[in-house]
């Protein structure tokens, strides 16, 4: 195996040691507040995959056999590892993607919080009984581990969504393989140095390949893959699910968005503004659970004045690199990124209904090619595509409606259910908002509505191929299989039980 003596050339992270094969194509990773080379990121192979996926059985072949707290614990040591080096990873989050370092460190502090809700693994993945379902006959649930488990994420939360995964697959008594984004790589290459660097967590446990299609489709198609979590846009997480279970995998695959503001007229303006355009423009709207179309409800001066309170509090925001204090917006994510943003704009700017209140491209490009502003968009038509499909960008598409029903009947209609926001005072519309908005995750008063790690994360419709959503118990219920036994014992005096009948059946 190889060390990685070129620091811009990165490495497979595969049984416990670095390694690339002689000759391996490789992709660059920018800096998107620069355009400065950071890495060269290799194409991993289906010989990458393979090797990856051998290792992990091998150690999990162990690893299942550890005691739950034991593997709790190794999980108390990579909580402590990743926060003693929490800033360095905030730092390497920003100079990658290049959100600014106040949200880098809300996300690795989200990831680690991961962590700790994997931490109370024991707790959750202890079964069930029912003694004495027939004479000397007990019935007992286990939950044991599926085997190896690759993790396919996305570029916007290289700190976070890796941990969605990694520590429950590894409390569950899991091997695990991940690959990474191969746009923002740096920050999983540090995840499997520190992780290395923990002694209780055997080497070749977690694995990590770059690369792109074909290291996910190497994914999908290897037979010793026994579930694959997926994080990234719609279109992809149904080709994933689909190769996935053709391939006989369990799979949970979390697609795309587009999220609504639903702003009724007695919302508080401070509280609608802050939140609108945190959501809509923070990470330069590259959350999946950024706002990205705000439907203002109520007369015609109502609407109006919601807007204004919007469009004045995005004008003053600061576009910039992540890493300058000042800067409020980032970068996007490259500037194919930016070219793709821009493109879109300039198609609604000559359209006879939709209104271009604020236009980010005046911010320029920036050194390194990917700066938008915060762009708002009025009147778009409710069946136009900047109301309806992710762009994934600052920009905020504006719809009118006349009462919250009329909102929820646009919301309702979206192909996507990742998140629906409601801005208001009166509780009676907050409550029948929950009982009727189709989203898997709703804000009131909140412009981003993220659960916390011991709760599920996971939308619904097109923004979800999977019965359990990510994070909390549900991770455990996904990186487990039910085993159900029913015993039998002789009772205390030696006889062999009586057999019993129980509803036809004979015990
Ligand atoms: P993406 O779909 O382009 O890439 C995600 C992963 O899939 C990457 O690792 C990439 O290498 C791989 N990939 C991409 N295209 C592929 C193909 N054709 N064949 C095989 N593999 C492929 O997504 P992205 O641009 O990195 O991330 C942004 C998207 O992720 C947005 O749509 C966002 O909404 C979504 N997202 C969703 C959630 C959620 O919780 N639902 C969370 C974060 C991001």
């Amino acid at each position: 195996m190889m060390t990685p003596n070129d620091p811009r050339t990165l490495h497979h992270h595969v049984d416990g040691g670095w390694t690339v094969a002689p000759g391996t194509a490789t992709i660059e990773d920018r800096d998107p507040a620069t355009g400065e080379l950071l890495a060269h990121v290799p194409l991993g192979t289906a010989a990458d995959v393979d090797a990856a996926v051998q290792a992990a059985r091998r150690a999990q072949a162990r690893w299942r056999g550890t005691p739950p707290q034991i593997r709790a614990r190794a999980l108390y040591r990579l909580r402590d590892a990743l926060g003693a080096r929490r800033d360095e990873l905030a730092a390497l989050v920003t100079r990658d993607m290049g959100k600014t370092l106040d949200d880098a460190r809300a996300e690795v502090g989200r990831g680690i919080e991961s962590v700790e809700a994997a931490m109370g693994g024991p707790q959750l993945l202890k079964g069930q009984n029912l003694e004495g379902i027939a004479t000397g006959v007990d019935v007992e649930l286990f939950r044991q581990p599926v085997g190896v488990v690759a993790a396919i994420t996305p570029f916007n939360f290289p700190a976070m969504i890796p941990m969605w995964f990694l520590p429950y697959a590894l409390m569950a008594g899991n091997g695990f393989v991940l690959k990474p984004s191969e746009q923002v790589p740096l920050t999983a290459d540090l995840y499997l140095e520190i992780i290395a660097g923990i002694d209780e967590i055997p080497a070749g446990l977690v694995n990590m390949v770059h690369g792109a299609h074909d290291a996910v489709n190497a994914i999908l198609d290897h037979p010793g893959i026994d579930a694959v979590s997926f994080v990234g846009s719609a279109a992809t997480a149904r080709y994933v699910a689909t190769r996935a279970t053709e391939t006989g995998k369990r799979v949970q695959a979390l697609g795309g968005a587009k999220n609504a503001f639903v702003i009724l007229p007695d919302a508080d303006p401070k509280t609608v503004a802050s939140g609108v355009v945190g959501s809509a423009f923070g990470a330069a709207g590259q959350r999946c659970l950024a706002g990205s179309v705000a439907v203002l409800v109520g007369t015609r001066e109502q609407q109006d004045a919601q807007l204004r309170t919007i469009v004045d509090a995005a004008a003053i925001l600061r576009t910039g690199p992540g890493d300058d204090p000042a800067t409020d917006v980032c970068p996007v994510v490259s500037s194919d990124a930016r070219s793709r943003l821009v493109a879109e704009i300039e198609t609604v700017a000559g359209h006879d209904e939709i209104e271009l209140v604020l236009d980010g491209r005046t911010a320029g490009p920036g050194a390194g090619g990917a700066d938008l502003g915060p762009t708002i968009l009025d009147r778009v038509p409710r069946d136009h595509r900047v109301a309806t499909e992710e762009l994934f960008g600052p920009v905020l598409a504006v719809v009118r409606a006349d009462d919250l029903d009329d909102a929820l009947a646009f919301t309702n209609a979206s192909r996507y259910g990742n998140s629906t926001i409601l801005f208001t005072e009166s509780g009676g519309a907050a409550r029948e908002f929950r009982a009727k908005a189709d989203s898997g995750m709703l804000g009131v008063n909140i412009g981003v509505a993220a659960p916390i790690a011991w709760m599920p994360f996971g939308g619904w419709k097109d923004s979800i191929d999977a019965d359990l959503h990510a994070n909390g118990e549900d991770a455990l219920r996904f990186y487990t299989r039910t085993k159900v036994v029913t015993t039998r014992w002789a009772t205390s005096g030696g006889a062999p039980a009586a057999e019993t009948t129980t509803g036809g059946m004979r015990f």
